[in-house]
């Protein structure tokens, strides 16, 4: 008897479940279905997003109706459209060999009558955003007055969108004696008011502790110039000398970019993403799962299927589009019972999307600062005094030790300690002895909008109207052949022959790069940075020119169309390393870095981590 058999559950569902793989219930679902499928109870449960309170509620659901029956007899709320149709999805999945079943979901933005007449077909369950449910009851589009099961999912966040009067004027056309199963991952005072005024005597149960994630994964961010991210990174890295992490970027491009940049910045790094051939990836994955590589740089889609246990460390390098990515990406560490740290490189535009994560993953982020120079020598000193501290003398050195004895005759053992470490201490304290500070403050909400419009480019492109574009088909355009995401085309305005557009300044050089020679109905098109301050009267359009000026320093537009393509990447590689702008001081440090690095960062890392 398997652990679901055990728990009541009938071979319909059996099946379905032994078809998803999944092998033994989680917590809320052992506490939850036998209570569910044998009582007719109301229901408290409280557990975190991803303990799968879906099956939880739908097991005992999909069992206990009646599918010979075309009345709808269980209705599941959940806040979102997404939450809906995945809940409608799953619930599909697990209902699968329950011949006439018909769940609908019903949620705003997509027709109205299509989702009644998938209702009038006999959904026996129904998953619904409150608002389209209130709406299509107030049209008689649906009856559930003779309902069952009625399921809160998400309670905490519904009451947060503000569903609570649309909560209860769709309750109050459901039958008195149904049994409410509500579901929150957390528990704060509205839910409790709801618990107490919807539901009769219900069972309550907690999986892990109340208003507390049971995930052992802390979440931090880094504020930092947009410009700097990549000098970050490197600095995260170098602070945390065991790391052993993957990296999020957004595009295929960016993740092999950071990737290439890692490796010749003598890190052990991989990328892994979905212009590599399944052999190149399954070679890069087994590096990785040997710890091999460190710093594994992934696209979300490549790092799909990445199953590796011992990830200390999950960097953001970018944000995803959709807050529900951040969730997948930080649940790759924190495994198997381990702790783990998820950070995120941020720049001031994209701080409202650390609030918006904060919602859906329930935790807060902790701000932390990009540690400076000395610190991080001071941490590469004492990993390494550890590491000696607990190496194996290796008894192969005996034969040589009277020549090197006497090399020390003279040398103290304080002294010999000093010279020793100095060997790699060195190597860092130039790297970064005058490395700046890379930590810049928030702004308050009120200047955000300026700051962002500071950090941005504003570009000129020689298509408009009569190429057939509108704003809107040319910021697809733009976002399709750049590979960039939903709102990095910002400030798109078509004219009859040309156009403007803005994007943030971190992603001019790419910009630029691209279109050098880059033909669109036959036409090469041309992108420049715009020096368009006549254009516009607005504040905003005056320091967008400023920030042209400096976008345009860093990357001369004469430079733009000299020599071939790669000429112009190796000179755009070359400008990128370094972290400071004084060229000598840079080329000396980069040689430093790229000859001590190969020395240290590539050999083979035995005993890595404890
Ligand atoms: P929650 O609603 O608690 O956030 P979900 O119900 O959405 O969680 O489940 C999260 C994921 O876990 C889903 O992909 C689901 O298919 C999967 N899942 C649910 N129960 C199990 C189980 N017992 N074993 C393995 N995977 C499961
Ligand atoms: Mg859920």
């Amino acid at each position: 008897m398997n652990a679901f058999q055990k728990l009541g559950l009938d071979d319909n569902l059996l099946q379905a479940i032994a078809d998803l793989g999944f092998e033994t219930p989680s917590e809320v679902q052992e506490n939850s279905i036998p209570i569910l499928l044998e009582q007719e109870t109301d229901l408290v449960a409280l557990a975190q997003t991803g303990t799968g309170k879906t099956a939880a509620f739908g097991f005992p659901m999909l069992q206990k109706i009646n599918i010979d029956s075309r009345t709808t007899q269980g209705l599941i709320l959940s806040p979102t459209r997404e939450l809906c149709l995945q809940i409608a999805n799953e619930l599909k999945l697990y209902g699968k060999y329950y011949k006439g079943l018909n769940v609908t979901a019903i949620y705003g933005g997509a027709s109205i009558t299509e989702q009644a007449r998938e209702v009038k077909r006999g959904a026996q369950i129904i998953v619904a955003t409150p608002g389209r449910m209130k709406d299509m009851i107030s049209r008689r589009l649906v009856d559930i007055s003779k309902i069952e099961y009625a399921v809160l999912d998400e309670a905490d966040e519904m009451l947060n969108m503000g569903f609570y009067d649309d909560i209860t004027d769709i309750l109050s056309h459901t039958p008195e004696n149904k049994c409410t199963w509500l579901f929150s991952a957390t528990m704060p005072k509205e839910v409790a008011v709801i618990a107490k005024k919807f539901m009769d005597n219900p069972i309550e149960i907690t999986v892990g502790n109340k208003n507390e994630s049971t995930s052992q994964v802390s979440h931090e961010y880094y504020l930092v110039n947009a410009r700097d991210r990549y000098q970050a990174l490197k600095r995260l890295a170098d602070a945390n000398p065991d790391i052993f992490s993957v990296i999020f970027c957004r595009t295929k491009r960016d993740t092999q970019k950071v990737a290439e940049n890692l490796i010749e910045d003598g890190y052990s790094a991989g990328a892994l993403h979905g212009d590599l051939s399944q052999n190149q990836r399954d070679l890069v994955m087994k590096s990785f799962r040997n710890q091999q590589i460190q710093m594994l740089v992934a696209t979300d889609v490549a790092a799909r299927g990445i199953d590796v246990d011992d990830i200390t460390h999950v960097i953001n390098y970018q944000l995803p589009d959709e807050p529900e990515v951040y969730t997948h990406r930080s649940g790759r560490t924190g495994r198997a019972g381990k702790t783990g740290i998820s950070m995120v490189i941020v720049s001031k535009s994209e701080l409202r999307k650390i609030k918006t994560i904060e919602r859906v993953i329930k935790k807060e982020f902790v701000k932390k600062e990009i540690p400076d120079g000395m610190e991080i020598c001071e941490v590469q000193l004492m990993s390494l005094a550890n590491k000696i501290h607990n190496t194996e003398v290796n008894h192969e050195i005996d034969d040589y030790l009277s020549s090197i004895n006497e090399l020390f005759e003279d040398t103290s053992k304080d002294e010999l300690i000093k010279k020793f470490f100095s060997v790699e201490f060195t190597r860092f304290y130039n790297y970064y002895q005058k490395a700046k500070n890379l930590n810049i403050e928030a702004q308050h909400s009120s200047e955000k909008d300026s700051s962002s419009s500071a950090n941005s480019t504003r570009y000129f492109i020689n298509v408009g109207k009569k190429d057939g574009f509108d704003w809107m088909k040319l910021k697809d355009f733009l976002k399709e052949v750049l590979e960039l995401g939903r709102d990095d085309v910002f400030k798109v305005d078509v004219k009859d022959s040309f156009s403007f557009f803005n994007t943030e300044s971190e992603l001019t050089p790419k910009v630029l790069e691209f279109f050098t020679d880059f033909k669109h109905n036959g036409r090469f098109v041309n992108v420049e940075i715009s020096e368009d301050k006549g254009r516009g009267t607005s504040r905003s359009k005056r320091r967008r020119g400023a920030s042209s000026r400096r976008s345009g320093d860093s990357k001369p537009r004469g430079d733009r169309r000299s020599g071939n393509r790669s000429e112009r990447r190796s000179e755009s590689r070359s400008k990128r390393s370094g972290d400071s702008s004084n060229s000598n001081r840079k080329e000396r440090r980069s040689n430093i870095e790229k000859k001590s690095t190969e020395a240290s960062f590539s050999r083979p890392r035995r005993s890595r981590r404890k």
